[in-house]
């Protein structure tokens, strides 16, 4: 991967950035994803933020290399303490973390006032997706796209959200995706049937506990219902 040609994961999170998009990438890294907006023309201007200096570094040289200094800003901050409201971001993309430090960052954007709300949300957590589903819901944003692709034998989802009017979701839906479970594909059904094997060995696992856990093993008899419901 390079900022010439990204990873199929990378690539997929930013075919969902409007065009002309102003946008935050934060967890940057090298960079890779706004420096290969950029050179197709598909934003007008991005902040890569990074909160660790050897990425940051890494960053800052990726867009010197590509000639972009004018128009990406690289910051050194945590999370969406890279915005400032001068730069009129419209969209956020936190991809290639867990749901749990996506959500943190969000709601510490969100309580230091460094998201309007009216950004567009490109999220793609390595795990953890329904924490974070539930915090967008819980944030009066609505899911308008997901994606669920494979690469180098692991499973990522994408989750797109904008705040719209309210919809309500269920728990199924905040678990396996509202518009994944609209269109099922195969990899859908490959990770949903290995999170089912999963769930049942940890089932079996707690079980055999002599303080059984009630309420975890009442949710995984939950989940493990649901699944094989969506499987059926
Ligand atoms: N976004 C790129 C991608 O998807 O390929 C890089 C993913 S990399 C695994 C995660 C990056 O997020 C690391 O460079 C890490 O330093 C950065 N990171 C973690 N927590 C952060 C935070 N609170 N604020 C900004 N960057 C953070």
């Amino acid at each position: 991967m390079n900022e010439q040609e990204l990873s199929r994961r990378l690539a997929r999170v930013g075919a969902h950035v409007p065009k002309n998009a102003r946008l935050a990438d934060i967890g940057s890294d090298h960079a890779y994803l706004p420096v290969a907006l950029m050179l197709q023309e598909q934003i007008e201007f991005a902040v890569a933020g990074e909160v660790v200096k050897g990425p940051f570094h890494s960053a800052e040289k990726q867009v010197r290399k590509s000639g972009l200094t004018n128009n990406i800003v690289v910051r050194l901050a945590d999370g969406l303490d890279a915005i400032e409201p001068s730069d009129n971001i419209t969209a956020i993309t936190i991809a290639g973390m867990g749901g749990t430090l996506i959500r943190s960052i969000l709601e510490a954007g969100k309580q230091k006032q460094r998201i309007t709300g009216s950004e567009r949300l490109i999220l793609q957590p390595n795990i953890g997706e329904k924490t974070l589903r539930e915090w967008l819901v819980a944030n009066n944003y609505t899911i308008i796209e997901e994606e669920i692709l494979e690469e180098n034998k692991k499973i990522y989802e994408i989750i797109v959200a904008e705040q719209q009017t309210p919809v309500k979701y269920s728990e199924q839906e905040l678990l396996f995706g509202p518009q994944l479970m609209k269109n099922p594909t195969d990899v859908f059904y490959q990770k949903w049937q290995h999170e089912l094997a999963a769930r049942k060995r940890v089932l079996k696992e707690l079980e055999k506990a002599e303080k059984q856990p009630v309420e975890k093993i009442q949710e995984l008899q939950t989940q493990i219902q649901w699944i094989e419901e969506v499987l059926a």
